[in-house]
């Protein structure tokens, strides 16, 4: 028995001590300061006594917190709205965060058009625009100057100087370490291993963090969206690609190397349909835009496209209108994304998984019930079906995301216990 137990247990090799080791700076601390001011913007505004309740800290611990926001300019006191003036007829008082007290912003890069907000501490959008891209696959050269040209429009638009913008985020498609700013693969570039977010600092004198195309949705549904009471919810894009973001404890998780979660290159067929990442079988090589114009090509007179866009409004248009063809495209898709749920609720069982994308415009997916149909391939049949909800986005979603990142790492900086 002591053998086995041996065998089993001495993998640490020697080491003192027990448990996970941390790297050093490697805990996330999430200070008192940057706590109080969390929960304040996330309430709107809110008394110090409901603080102090929510937190589980002293009411003296809350009001010596609150005075440095205060002095710091981040927060301020404003009549309550939700209490009755007192018999002593001083109004109640409430905290709530000074909107101006810092601005971000947020790109989301993009094949067909880029789109950028300024918004302010509170999410306010101040200025948003809209730029083509260029051809695809450019230099980065090319793609930091379409980035300077959208961030110097929203300027001139808010009326603001760039030494007034605390950082800037970006999403963009492909293969992004969220850490180190670098984009490994993306189809909007011709080069691989770009440092893109140190290169934009390095022209803008301004913080920047990036991320992915479906991370970006996901922090734009935790902050602005249906994810906001959900600690533990999953986001399924479904586009020109099929994407998958994933909150665990109220925080994106990023995986080890930022590549996980490529939810539309898991296998649903080996050997299957060719998908545009080169293998076989690939669940976006069914459900993706690109797969369904494929179909089309060769089941409907829909050989002679435009852009995606205007040949999956045919195809939506065919189908509604009662065409076999166009309804047996859209039905097929529609089982290879309940099998996409399915797989999502097996691997994580989250609370709540929402389905986003301009995809779902065209499927009748309103008279399918994906939770239900999800649950039937699932082993949880003794539990409630996870809730599905769709939510079909309009075009700033992304540069929403976007400007998430970047109030997320402006909120760390300006809370800090050492400024
Ligand atoms: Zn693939």
């Amino acid at each position: 028995m002591s053998e086995s137990k041996s065998t089993l247990y001495d993998v640490g090799d020697g080491m003192a001590g027990c448990g996970p080791i941390f790297p050093e700076g490697g805990f996330e601390k999430n200070s008192l300061r940057k706590q109080v001011f969390e929960h304040v913007r996330g309430n709107g505004s809110v008394a110090r006594s409901d603080i102090a309740r929510a937190l589980s800290i002293s009411a003296g611990s809350v009001t010596g917190i609150a005075a440095e926001l205060i002095a710091a300019g981040l927060i301020q006191e404003i009549e309550d709205p939700d209490r009755e003036i007192t018999v002593r007829g001083r109004p109640p008082v409430a905290l709530a965060i000074v909107p101006d007290s810092f601005h971000v912003i947020g790109i989301h890069l993009a094949n067909e058009r880029h789109s950028a907000i300024l918004t302010d501490s509170i999410g306010t959008v101040l200025a948003e625009t809209t730029h083509s891209a260029c051809a695809p696959k450019r230099p980065v050269s090319d793609l930091i100057d379409e980035i300077i040209l959208l961030v110097t429009d929203l300027l001139k638009i808010a009326g603001m100087a760039l030494n007034q913008i605390s950082a800037i985020g970006i999403g963009i498609a492909g293969l992004v370490d969220h850490t180190t700013g670098t984009v490994a693969w993306s189809p909007l570039l011709s080069e691989a291993n770009v440092k893109l977010a140190g290169t934009i600092e390095a022209r803008t004198g301004t913080p920047v963090f990036i991320d992915n195309d479906a991370n970006i949705v996901t922090l734009a549904e935790l902050w602005f969206g249906g994810g906001r009471t959900n600690s533990n919810f999953a986001v399924m894009t479904v586009e020109h690609g099929v994407g998958m973001g994933l909150v665990l404890n109220n925080r994106l998780f990023r995986g080890a190397r930022g590549m996980g979660l490529e939810l539309g290159h898991t296998k649903v067929q080996i050997g299957g349909a060719l998908c545009r990442c080169g293998q076989r079988g690939c669940l976006e090589a069914y459900l993706a835009d690109y797969a369904l114009i494929k179909e089309a090509a060769s089941a409907l007179d829909l050989t002679a496209i435009g852009t995606e866009k205007n040949t999956m409004e045919r195809l939506s248009a065919a189908s509604k209108s009662g065409d076999p063809a166009a309804q047996a495209i859209f039905e097929n898709a529609a089982k290879y994304l309940i099998l996409g749920l399915a797989n999502i609720v097996q691997l994580f069982d989250p609370g709540l998984i929402i389905v986003s994308g301009g995809h779902i415009r065209y499927d009748n997916l309103d008279n399918i019930d994906l939770g239900a149909e999800a649950h039937k391939l699932t082993l949880n049949s003794n539990i409630n079906a996870c809730e599905v909800a769709l939510h079909a986005w309009d075009g700033l979603v992304w540069a929403r995301g976007a400007s998430a990142l970047a109030l997320s790492a402006a909120t760390d900086y300006f809370t800090r216990e050492s400024r």
